[in-house]
């Protein structure tokens, strides 16, 4: 594989961010003949036999995957009134940065939407007429696309990634074309907590995996082995789509040059400018972009090119920076006596779609959906903290006891928390910090709202009550909030918005073929064109859009 680092040759399209998403379109275009060149700001990773996350607690080696904050950070406030500090450390979020992008980070989740979360005006119609105070300010569309749009690209993701799943576990998704490439076989052998969350009415399924424990080939030819060390492997860029996008030859990519500006005239984009690896700025003239440089990024080059109105929460007018949101990261925990109980006596790898899209029926209820998943340990690898038990002694003796007892015999079980748009929750340039090159931060305004605590309570209460006869010692289910959006706190890193879709150039800054509406020849992928942020996992969604454009980008070069 080799990386180019001189200027890089005329091509049909560039992309910006080498990622999941920008790896699977320059992989589909090239597919079809068309000359790709990829801009990428970091450097280029050899790929490890079993993807990344089997670097047990190894916090080094991630980090050095992760984006400079020496060169480029983040601003954030937690309200309009505040000035916004930069944060010099990414905590809450990762955001990738290097060949592969966040996709060698990735705990390899790869669940598809429910067709309802499409739809979230209707999913929250109720709760949206009750006109409860706490909702004032919520920002919902309903996507322009459907599920149905998306489902040859979630098939096409889960047979090049090799994802693991049961496609008829889960009663409340939609149709597929094609099942799981690797399928989950229903053992008939009594799982504890499955039981229990059956007995609760519950309805959990295995949860759809990227990482495998049994060989894997994937329709372009290429090999998944379990590694040795830990017995399976996770579907990054690295092992699937880079190796297809580059042995095409038709795909070049430019490492460690990060694009500044996207150049247009008359609303048609016609080149890019970027810096080297020498830190020289260069142009690079090109008929179509692709950007997919992850949410933030995505939002702030739209903001420093100029390109659509910024948004104006004050006056509520402008598109660029509208609708962030990201989600809650709410961990409960089972803890049971090793000495009485054994080794593992709960199941992981379940996870219930019940809540999702709707924690709460009720008119006066929360807003927004919940999905629980116990997943295996060390899927969150450092970022998960280990805790004891409410209530535990914290020094001396009792502590050393009961950190002895339960400090290997726990099983975190998440509940991934939707976060609803609101009008003064949205993305900016800061006006004071700049990162190394002289050009404004992207400032975050973002705090937990009184919806969210609801969501959490109510997501918890559920939870408690579903385990309550498990069978553990202690169940601590999670259902409360910091008082603040806490940044030392890993919270995910699935944030979405500012660069929307939709219908109505208004409101929305793309198209539903993801073309932005003020500049033509464009195109904008991620998670920054959603406009809300369901509760599942953003991965394969993403992918399902970067499949759809690249088959709208074959038929606009034509
Ligand atoms: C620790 C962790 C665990 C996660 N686990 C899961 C999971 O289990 N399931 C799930 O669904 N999702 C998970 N995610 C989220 C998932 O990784 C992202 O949704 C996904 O990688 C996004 O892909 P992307 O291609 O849009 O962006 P990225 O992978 O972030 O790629 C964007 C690329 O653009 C580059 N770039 C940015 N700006 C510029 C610029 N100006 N010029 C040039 N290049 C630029 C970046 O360097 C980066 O390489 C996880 C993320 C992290 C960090």
């Amino acid at each position: 594989l080799t990386f180019t680092q001189s200027v890089p040759p005329p091509a049909d399209v560039a992309i910006v961010g080498f990622g999941w998403a920008g790896s699977i379109v320059a992989a589909e275009l090239a597919r079809h003949g068309h000359d790709v060149v990829v801009f990428e700001r970091g450097p280029a990773f050899a790929s490890t036999s079993c993807g990344h996350i089997h670097e047990p607690g190894n916090e080094r080696w991630t980090r050095s995957r992760v984006q400079r904050v020496e060169r480029e950070t983040y601003t954030l406030r937690y309200d309009l009134k505040n000035d916004a500090l930069p944060l010099r450390r990414l905590e809450v979020f990762l955001a990738g940065e290097g060949v592969g992008g966040a996709g060698i980070l990735w705990g390899g989740l790869a669940a598809r939407y429910n067709p309802a979360a499409f739809k979230p005006l209707s999913v929250y119609s109720e709760q949206l007429a009750a006109h409860d105070p706490s909702l004032e300010g919520v920002r919902l569309s309903d996507w322009p696309i459907s599920y149905d749009d998306l489902e040859s690209g979630y098939t096409r993701f889960e047979l090049t990634a090799g994802v693991a799943g049961d496609s008829a576990g889960n009663p409340f998704a939609g149709r597929r074309s094609a099942d799981y490439p690797i399928e989950y076989l229903e053992s008939n052998e009594p799982e504890v907590l499955r039981d229990a969350l059956r007995t609760a009415g519950l309805h959990p399924y295995r949860l759809p995996s990227a990482e495998i424990t049994v060989p894997y080939t994937n329709p372009d030819g290429i090999t998944r082995e379990p590694c040795d060390a830990i017995g399976s492997t996770i579907a990054t860029p690295l092992n699937t789509t880079i190796p297809a996008a580059l042995r095409s030859g038709r795909v070049t990519v430019a490492c460690d040059c990060s694009v500044r500006r996207i150049c247009q005239d008359k609303g048609v984009v016609n080149g890019l400018v970027y810096t080297g690896p020498d830190g020289v700025y260069r142009e690079y003239a090109v008929a179509r972009i692709v950007l997919a440089c992850w949410t933030l990024s995505n939002t702030r080059l739209l903001l420093l090119s100029g390109i659509g109105q910024p948004y104006n929460p004050a006056r509520d007018t402008g598109v660029v920076g509208r609708n962030y949101a990201n989600h809650i990261l709410a961990e409960s925990t089972l803890y049971w006596d090793r000495k009485r109980r054994g080794g593992a006596p709960f199941d992981s790898g379940w996870q219930v779609s019940d809540f999702d899209p709707l924690i709460s029926s009720a008119s006066d209820g929360p807003i927004g959906g919940v999905q629980i998943s116990s997943t295996p340990p060390g899927n969150l690898g450092f970022r998960s903290r280990f805790s004891l038990p409410h209530g535990s002694p914290r020094w001396g003796y009792d502590f050393k006891k009961t950190l002895a007892k339960y400090a290997s015999s726990y099983l975190k079980i998440t509940a991934l928390g939707e976060v609803v748009p609101m009008r003064d929750r949205y993305m900016d340039l800061d006006p004071i910090y700049k990162d190394a090159w002289g050009d404004p931060l992207l400032r975050i305004t973002f705090d937990w709202r009184e919806n969210e605590r609801r969501l959490v309570a109510e997501a918890g209460g559920r939870l408690e009550r579903a385990l309550m006869n498990v069978g553990a010692d202690v169940v601590n289910a999670a259902t409360t909030l910091p008082r603040h959006w806490d940044t030392t706190q890993y919270q995910s890193s699935h944030a979405s918005g500012g660069t929307m879709m939709g219908d109505d150039p208004g409101t929305s800054v793309v198209d539903p073929d993801l073309q932005c509406w003020t500049a033509r020849n464009l195109w904008i992928v991620g998670a920054s064109v959603f406009p809300t942020n369901p509760a599942p996992n953003p991965t394969a969604t993403v992918a399902a859009l970067s499949y759809r454009l690249a088959d709208t980008l074959h038929r606009a070069i034509l």
